[in-house]
């Protein structure tokens, strides 16, 4: 493991979030409570209770602040930019060993509504990252039409594609017709 389990599960929910964006997909893919609530559901959120448009409306703006730290050019805007989200939510840090998970830092206040607690676990979660000085693992994914992005959590900084499935595999496909070609050039 790079990072501890709950900053690797922190940073999966940044990534997916991301990806339901415009920007990062194409099209809106959190356009209504419902969406909301499978991403609540998908990234095992705890302790959230009813989910309304205003945290619907708080999330897509955090998306947005989240994306630009992926983009972010060097650590400087990255730091601005999470120390931004950071310092206008309140955390109340402490253990937890809710649900069978091993101890883990909660950072978000008991009872919190879903934007604050998206704000202050996933805004330490990439806190964490700046801090630890692997801003780089931060990635868009390298296929040339793919604009969705990963975390690289390999030992050896290797991943380049997005998890869509089709993204490594096209490349790959890609790459290897091209060293036919090179190998064995048409008449
Ligand atoms: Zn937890
Ligand atoms: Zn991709």
């Amino acid at each position: 493991m790079i990072f501890t389990h709950d900053a690797e599960h922190a940073l999966g929910t940044v990534v997916d979030l991301i990806n339901t964006g415009p920007a990062a997909c194409g099209a809106e893919r959190l356009d209504d409570l419902p969406a909301l609530r499978a991403f609540v559901e998908r990234n095992a959120f705890s302790d959230i209770r009813a989910l309304t448009a205003a945290d619907l409306a708080r999330v897509r703006g955090l998306r947005e602040r989240f994306h630009a730290v992926f983009l972010a050019s060097d650590v400087p805007a990255a730091v601005a930019l999470v120390n931004e989200v950071i310092a206008e939510v309140r955390t109340t840090p402490h253990l937890t060993d809710h649900d069978g998970y091993q101890w883990h830092v909660h950072y978000f206040a008991p009872g919190a509504p879903m934007g604050e607690h998206l704000a202050a676990d996933c805004g330490m979660a990439l806190a964490h990252v700046v801090a630890a000085g692997e801003l780089d693992r931060l990635r868009t994914c390298a296929a040339p039409d793919c604009s969705r992005v990963l975390v690289d959590l390999s030992r050896n900084r290797c991943r380049r594609y997005c998890d869509s499935r089709t993204c490594g595999n096209r490349m790959h496909v890609a790459a290897y017709r091209a060293r036919r070609r090179e190998a064995d050039p048409a008449p």
